[in-house]
């Protein structure tokens, strides 16, 4: 039945099999399949996940699995082409209304819609408000998604005042379930998107921030002249891809443009400083992958959905761990391997903390700075450090981080953390860092001993190590977790519930043996002056497959990660398909682009692996059967694999017979079923001359194929 609500099993198995014949994907995220099933359901929601954490596919889905569209509120124009390129090429019928287009350019859009040759629509929300009023209720909405949902709350970064109106939607249309989403809201900009939607009872979905296939590194005091010459070999190492230097201010991004291009390198520039035409010149150039790498402002990067963005370098130390990781984010958005590198200069700090001296909430922005000045001098796994930052502790060091790699001496903290959470507690955390410090070393310092903290009981319990240590070690612990500054508090340690469970389980913590920077450095400096980068084979045939997707992307004048994403790619070099039927079984490969794709990369592979026997033009019934899933009818069929339609009817046959094709309906007609049938019945021995002139040839035998099925299916 339509009308029911559906079962969240009927909602997975559709799903499952929508996802693998759209998108080429095996398997749902974490909470995507929860944020459909919710959505299929027709609740609200509000979904926060990080950038490339897979939100599109969550509001997508909905228009695969019912007879609605989906509207998508957006505010990026540039986001919303590149959504709709990416949808058409998978063979979802998408389209975008905006301000770009023709106002005939968008009202035949909006017919489309109406029609159902749209099932997803994107509309920034100042046109959605325009529109609103004039759609007719019979339009079957199966959602609202509203993306960059932190837009329409003062409280987020990103306040637009476009978005407040969105609160019309559920006036107008109080049945149709919205999904809010967002890679940045803090629980109070949560709350708020939920009540300016008025959304009904939502259902908060928290996606984990880690991106694990970012790897991390900093680098302290580089110099110039290194800083230049490490992001050359970063493009080097990356032909074929594209980066993004972040520069702490519009001068040092185009100094670093200068330099970069002055090295016969392709860079561009970007900052609030350009025209919106120079930006957007900019912007294009990069996406199209004409350039390899924007230096850039932090006004950039903001809607690009990019997904072969393979690194992130940070010339100058950011002056948040929101912002660093937003920007990291945009590195690796399809999974496969990226680098985020940071180059850390102790002169950056004095400008930064001018930035701060300037800013509206001084002592907020104060304490961020130090968070963020901590993960660059961090002695303990970086990725630890910025999912604690973010509320995530996980229990293990990543592997992946420059500080996993390459770890300093590490020693069982446990007296230490004990020491400092029992202080904490005894004071009922009514005290900051410095304050902690000089309690555990036994300080007289008035105030210390107005407040009576001279009487606790671990007053002078660290009186061994120095200053300068307990600080590094208490860093630790807040990086850890362990420790949570309240910054609503006058920046109060308090232990957390990590912590708790150390206090009544007695440790076990490991920590980083404190060793000033300077010493630090040089060993690190060494080790990565030694790396030189080299092909392997497996990287060969993905330099070979990056040729063929961009010959087809030129072809096609789409950008290259719209033919394939590099991990797409990847799956190609690790599974090395040699024909279409392996092919379309690659991870990130869907029906639409096996048919359209397979020749060439299956061709290049086969060369890679020096298999002599050319392709040929032979075509197997599995093929047919694949373009008949795809959607193809029979003349495009033939037409693709340059063959008579009467064969394509053979192969149907036998599929037919074999049992491997159920679903006639895009074959044969009813009626043509029934004129086969008739001429059998009267003429069983030369049925064939008493069908009409004009009947395909080779339909008949697909007709006795579906009657014997039928019989067959009737026996059983
Ligand atoms: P977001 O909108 O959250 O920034 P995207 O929806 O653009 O992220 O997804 C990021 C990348 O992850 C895209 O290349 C997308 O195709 C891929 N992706 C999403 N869901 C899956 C999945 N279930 N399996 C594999 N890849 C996925
Ligand atoms: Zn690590």
């Amino acid at each position: 039945m339509n009308t029911g609500i559906p079962s969240a099993q009927d909602i997975s198995a559709r799903a499952t099999a929508m996802l693998a014949r759209f998108y080429g994907y095996r398997s749902f995220r974490p909470l995507q399949l929860e944020i459909i099933t919710t959505a299929m359901q027709r609740r609200d929601s509000v979904v926060l996940m990080p950038t490339g954490g897979g939100k599109s596919i969550c509001y997508q889905m909905p228009a695969l699995l019912s007879d609605g569209v989906v509207i998508v509120v957006s505010p990026l124009i540039a986001l919303m082409k590149d959504q709709v390129v990416a949808l058409t090429s998978n063979g979802i019928p998408a389209a975008a209304v905006n301000s770009m287009q023709s106002d005939e350019e968008n009202r035949d859009i909006l017919e489309q819609l109406y029609s159902g040759r749209v099932r997803i629509l994107y509309i920034s929300p100042e046109r959605l408000l325009m529109e609103i009023d004039r759609w007719s209720r019979d339009l079957n909405i199966a959602l609202f998604a509203i993306d960059e949902a932190h837009c329409i709350s003062e409280w987020g970064h990103d306040f637009r005042p476009g978005y407040t109106m969105l609160s019309r939607i559920k006036e107008i249309y109080p049945q149709v379930p919205i999904m809010a989403l967002t890679a940045t809201a803090d629980r109070l900009t949560r709350e708020d998107i939920a009540h300016q939607l008025r959304l009904n009872d939502p259902a908060l979905f928290i996606g984990s921030f880690d991106r694990p296939n970012i790897s991390l590194r900093v680098m302290t005091n580089p110099g110039r002249n290194r800083k230049v010459s490490y992001i050359c070999s970063m493009i080097d190492r990356y032909r074929n891809d594209s980066g993004i230097v972040y520069c702490i201010s519009r001068k040092a991004a185009e100094e670093m443009d200068k330099q970069l291009t002055g090295r016969g390198y392709r860079s561009a520039v970007y900052h609030a400083g350009l025209s919106a035409e120079e930006r957007n010149r900019a912007q294009d150039r990069f996406i199209n992958g004409e350039v390899q790498v924007v230096c850039a402002t932090v006004a950039f990067g903001m809607g690009i959905d990019k997904s072969n963005i393979r690194w992130v370098v940070h010339n100058n130390m950011p002056r948040n761990i929101e912002s660093y990781y937003q920007e990291i984010g945009r590195a690796g958005r399809d999974g496969a391997k990226a680098e985020a590198v940071m180059f850390y200069s102790y002169a950056d700090i004095a400008t930064l903390q001018s930035f701060v001296d300037e800013s509206g909430q001084q002592a907020l922005n104060a304490e961020k700075l130090t968070r963020m000045k901590d993960y660059a001098e961090a002695s303990l796994c970086r990725r630890r450090i910025l999912l604690s930052y973010f509320n995530e502790t996980i229990d293990h060091d990543c592997g992946n981080c420059d500080v996993c790699l390459n770890p300093p001496e590490r020693i069982d903290g446990t007296v230490l953390v004990l020491k400092a959470l029992s202080a904490i507690v005894r004071i009922n955390g009514g005290a900051g860092i410095t304050m902690l410090i000089d309690i555990l070393r036994g300080a007289s310092r008035q105030e210390l001993i107005q407040r009576g903290y001279d009487k606790i009981k671990t007053y002078g319990a660290g009186r061994d190590l120095s200053f300068a240590e307990w600080n590094a070690y208490i860093s630790q612990m807040i990086q850890l977790g362990i420790i949570d500054i309240a910054y609503n508090e006058g920046n109060h340690l308090k232990v957390t519930p990590y912590g708790r469970r150390i206090l009544d389980s007695r440790g076990p913590v490991t920590l980083a043996l404190y060793t000033p920077m300077e010493r630090r450095k040089s060993g690190r400096a060494r080790k990565e002056a030694e790396e030189v980068p080299q092909l392997s084979p497996a990287e060969q045939l993905l330099e070979n497959l990056k040729v063929v997707r961009e010959k087809l992307a030129r072809k096609e004048q789409v950008p290259p990660y719209i033919v394939f994403t590099d991990k797409a790619l990847l799956e190609m070099v690790r599974t090395e398909p040699t024909d279409m039927e392996q092919f379309s079984k690659v991870e990130g490969v869907g029906e639409r682009k096996t048919v359209k794709y397979w020749r060439p990369f299956v061709t290049a592979i086969r060369k890679f692996k020096g298999i002599a026997e050319s392709l040929g033009t032979g075509m197997s019934q599995e093929e047919t059967l694949l373009l008949l899933n795809a959607g193809y009818d029979i003349p495009e069929i033939a037409k693709a694999k340059n063959i008579k339609a009467s064969t394509v009817y053979g192969h149907i046959a036998d599929l037919i017979n074999q049992d491997k094709l159920s679903d006639f309906s895009s074959v044969i007609t009813r009626e043509q079923y029934l004129t086969v049938m008739e001429a059998v019945k009267a003429h069983p021995e030369d049925y064939y001359s008493y069908l009409p002139e004009d009947f395909p040839q080779g339909l008949a035998r697909v007709a006795i194929a579906i009657s014997d099925f039928l019989l067959r299916k009737k026996g059983e």
